[in-house]
């Protein structure tokens, strides 16, 4: 984790927010959006995916974002591969982090990519292999996410075993990062809370541990702070809240990363974020896509009279 911070946080909108996305966000947007976050303190950002263009249009110009992105200091540049292929060329892009994420319940994982969760693992284990034989690759940080690890759209209710043994399989083949996804926006602060502990009982000591919360129920942030509960400081969210469900078109997506700010803030935990220039890069949204709803309390109803921030900014910048 970076100095001086409490919890990371980690900006998933240019990846996740933009996947479903019919719209092409153009190129300079994302390079926009992407130099803005860096220099509003964001700890990582997930920058695109790397899969078929044919397959996502959206990611077509994943090597100049990434290009764009590395020119940048301050930040984790990470991107998605589902696959083999996908994780060679974000290597060779100069990635700091690859992430991977297999479903924890079987169908959602035929369903999105299109094979099975052993298949999912052994393909994790030859991009562990990749990583570690590929010159300029071995200091690349492998991360694996354990999508509907709390509830799912097919399946419905996910066991904690099942996320526990998923999450074995992955820290045994090399993960040194789990993200705990709850993909579809099922689940609720308890839940969260049980299920966080026991990862971190069991896999804390060894690798890091992160909460990817969708709000579809409007549970997000209250499901964020039952992670911190059970000690998780690691967090995805989406500016504005970007991405959705494809199976729900009116549900709203990740939870928006001002609105989680704003929350670790004000319970005196430092980010590292500014929330004024975060606030400011829904303007970037808004022009390159300009027919989306933008969500977020904060960045409508503004800072509460007197609120200060947990990071000092004005002792960061001597
Ligand atoms: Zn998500």
């Amino acid at each position: 984790m970076r100095p001086g911070i409490d919890v990371e946080c980690r900006e998933v909108g240019l990846r996740d927010g933009l996947q479903i996305q019919t719209t092409f966000f153009a190129t300079e947007g994302k390079i926009k959006w992407l130099t803005d976050e860096v220099g509003a303190g964001m700890p990582e950002v997930e920058a695109c995916s790397f899969v078929p263009p044919k397959l996502l249009p959206q990611f077509a110009d994943a090597k100049e974002v990434v290009a764009a992105a590395l020119k940048t200091e301050g930040s984790i540049i990470s991107a998605l591969s589902p696959n083999l292929r996908g994780a060679q060329d974000a290597f060779a892009a100069g990635i700091h982090k690859l992430n991977y994420v297999t479903s924890v319940s079987e169908s959602h994982n035929m369903a999105n990519v299109r094979q099975s969760v052993d298949d999912s693992v052994e393909g994790f284990k030859r991009i562990v292999e990749a990583r570690n034989t590929i010159p300029g690759a071995e200091n690349v940080t492998l991360a694996t996410g354990l999508s509907t690890a709390l509830g799912c759209t097919i399946e419905g209710q996910v066991s904690e075993d099942a996320v526990m043994r998923l999450a074995e399989r992955f820290v045994e083949a090399g993960s040194t990062e789990l993200m705990v996804a709850d993909t579809v926006g099922y689940a609720n602060p308890q839940q969260v809370k049980s299920m966080f502990k026991k990862v971190i009982a069991e896999f804390g000591s060894t690798v890091s541990i992160a909460g990817h919360f969708h709000d579809t129920r409007g549970l997000g942030l209250a499901n964020v702070f039952a992670a911190l509960e059970a000690g998780c400081i690691r967090f995805d969210a989406s500016l504005a809240g970007l991405g959705g469900c494809p199976f729900a078109p009116e549900a709203t997506g990740n939870i928006v990363m001002e609105d989680l700010v704003f929350l670790l803030e004000g319970a005196g935990l430092k980010t590292g974020v500014n929330l004024d220039k975060l606030v400011a890069i829904r303007e970037t949204v808004e022009k390159y896509l300009p027919d989306e709803t933008l969500h977020g309390m904060y960045a409508k109803a503004g800072p509460p009279k007197g609120f200060v921030p947990a990071t000092n900014f004005a002792a960061a910048a001597e």
